[in-house]
């Protein structure tokens, strides 16, 4: 069931891909895109596993196409890769963040972590920490956690990433290593790499069911980031079942619809934490 669902995962976004391809003529569309301000940032709360309270948000993506409507990111950051401009859409993103800190800051705790996903190819270009380090300069001094997530399938490609990565961790930094368990990346690099979280894919979180009280895979997974010392953090719960058990397990942190979908700014402001039942 889990391979399944992986594979269907990665035919969906293939496809999408694809056919956006085929739409977006070029990618120019970004460019005027970003210009128009047809992208815009929404925030998914990131739940701490032991105290049930927001401990931080990822920013996600999106693109209000004039003539394709909302397209997901699965989609469009292809694409933009494809065509050489994950580095200004990623300046974007960062100015999109920006111009949404000082009301972040009213809404979230001191130390409330931004999760922030970075593509590889912006990692080795060339500016790179001049972009971060603009970045950061935009944002409330110090407020604010930055974790930085990588997938798992681009660590493999971030090879020489091992002095940026200590960079970053000299920086204040946090690096999260996304989607982890649908790549096929060397274990080694979770042991030479300094890494901080192993956010697990929502595929293995998709398998706790009634039934499958338990995934060989997952308990595999949190294991091992037991063992490297690494925090975790699991995406794409759903259910309340799959919370406790995720809880009992000892994640430590929980991102995913039951507690909440990704949110508009507006939307951040009137979500509340409820103590969930389980
Ligand atoms: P991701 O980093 O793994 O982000 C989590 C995705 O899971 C999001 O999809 C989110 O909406 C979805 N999700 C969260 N909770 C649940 C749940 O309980 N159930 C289900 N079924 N889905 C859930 P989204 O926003 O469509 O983003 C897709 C991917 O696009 C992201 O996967 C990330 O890899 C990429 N992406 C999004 N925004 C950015 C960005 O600003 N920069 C870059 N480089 N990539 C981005
Ligand atoms: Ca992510
Ligand atoms: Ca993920
Ligand atoms: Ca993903």
């Amino acid at each position: 069931a889990i391979l399944t669902g992986l594979i269907f995962g990665i035919l969906g976004g293939a496809l999408c891909a694809w056919f956006l391809v085929v739409r977006l003529r070029s990618g120019k569309e970004i460019l005027t895109g970003i210009k128009r301000g047809q992208f815009y940032v929404v925030y998914q709360p990131i739940i701490d596993a032991k105290s049930l309270k927001i401990s931080g948000v990822e920013v996600l993506m999106r693109w209000n196409h004039p003539s394709a409507g909302s397209i997901p990111p699965d989609a469009f950051i292809a694409f933009a890769e494809a065509q050489q401009l994950i580095v200004p859409l990623t300046r974007h993103l960062f100015e999109l963040i920006a111009r949404d800190a000082r009301r972040l800051q009213q809404i979230l705790p001191a130390g409330a972590r931004l999760g922030v996903n970075l593509a590889p190819s912006h990692l080795h270009a060339p500016g790179f920490k001049e972009d971060i380090q603009a970045f950061v300069a935009s944002l409330p001094a110090r407020y604010f956690q930055l974790m930085f997530e990588i997938t798992e399938r681009d660590m493999v490609k971030a090879n020489e990433a091992s002095s940026l990565f200590n960079w970053m961790h000299e920086q204040g930094f946090e690096i999260a290593v996304d989607d982890f368990g649908t790549g096929h990346s060397a274990l080694i690099y979770l042991e030479r790499f300094r890494l901080d979280y192993l956010k697990i894919d929502r595929g293995f979180v998709n398998s706790i069911g009634l039934e499958t009280v338990t995934s060989p895979v997952l308990d595999a997974v949190l294991t091992l980031a037991r063992k490297l010392s690494m925090t975790t953090v699991a995406e794409g719960v759903e259910t309340p079942e799959q919370a406790r058990w995720l809880i009992d397990q000892g994640v430590n942190y929980l991102q995913g619809f039951y507690f909440a979908r990704p949110l508009t700014f507006e939307q951040l402001r009137q979500w509340k934490e409820q103590p969930k039942a389980y």
